[in-house]
């Protein structure tokens, strides 16, 4: 009981963890510690063009790997979505980098709507929004989810992934995406099969060309 008072007090006055190792940040050090800054593990490929289809190129600042992808399971399952600030800096330096001039609008992979009632929000939709406001833009609903699918995590082949996803988004307004190029915004890329299924949906309806960005790259 004790510890418990004493942990909560420490939380009020001290609330500032580094997101990806937890440890407690000192006073000016904003979102992450020094040693992550150095050691986290970094995309160091860049803009990414050989996975994927109907998109021409993915973005990220990390890999999904330890620090990394333990961030990612709190965002996602812990009800953090304070991440979305740090999360989305980073992917704005990104796409600042390495696809500035090639969007005219920014959207997400959206839940379902059982998804997003279960989690209690989208962090795909926090992240767009987050990113584009470093980006000094907005992100903009384009794509429904209109099919509960399973979760890809549980998928083992490529195959699997892309016919699990398969027509499980439809365009909300094809005039606001009609001639665009379209910049889809997600958590994690693994195979390229969800991002994949939303961009060819875009296109399908009207899209000029589809860019992604996630937070984390679970490829090779
Ligand atoms: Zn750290």
């Amino acid at each position: 009981m004790k510890e418990e008072i004493f942990t909560g007090l420490k939380d009020l006055f001290f609330p500032q963890k580094c997101v990806l190792c937890r440890k407690l940040l000192k006073s000016r050090q904003r979102h992450i510690c020094p040693e992550c800054a150095k050691s986290a593990p970094e995309n160091t490929r860049g803009l990414i063009t050989d996975t994927g289809e109907f998109f021409s190129g993915c973005t990220a600042p990390y890999r999904y790997d330890g620090v990394v992808r333990e961030a990612v399971h709190r965002y996602k399952f812990n009800n953090l979505q304070g991440y979305c600030e740090f999360f989305g800096e980073k992917v704005a330096e990104v796409v600042d980098r390495d696809l500035a001039g090639k969007f005219d609008i920014i959207t997400w992979v959206p839940l379902s709507k059982a998804g997003r009632r279960k989690r209690g929000y989208d962090q795909a939709m926090l992240l767009a929004m987050a990113t584009a406001l470093n980006l000094n833009d907005v992100a903009a609903e384009t794509l429904r989810k209109i099919k509960n699918t399973m979760a890809q995590s549980g998928m083992t082949g490529a195959a699997e992934r892309r016919a699990n996803v398969m027509g499980a988004y439809e365009v909300t307004d094809e005039e606001l995406i009609r001639d665009k190029r379209v910049l889809v915004i997600d958590d994690v890329m693994t195979t390229g099969a969800t991002l994949g299924e939303c961009a060819r949906t875009l296109l399908m309806a009207g899209a000029k060309e589809v860019w992604c960005a996630v937070f984390a790259y679970a490829g090779k």
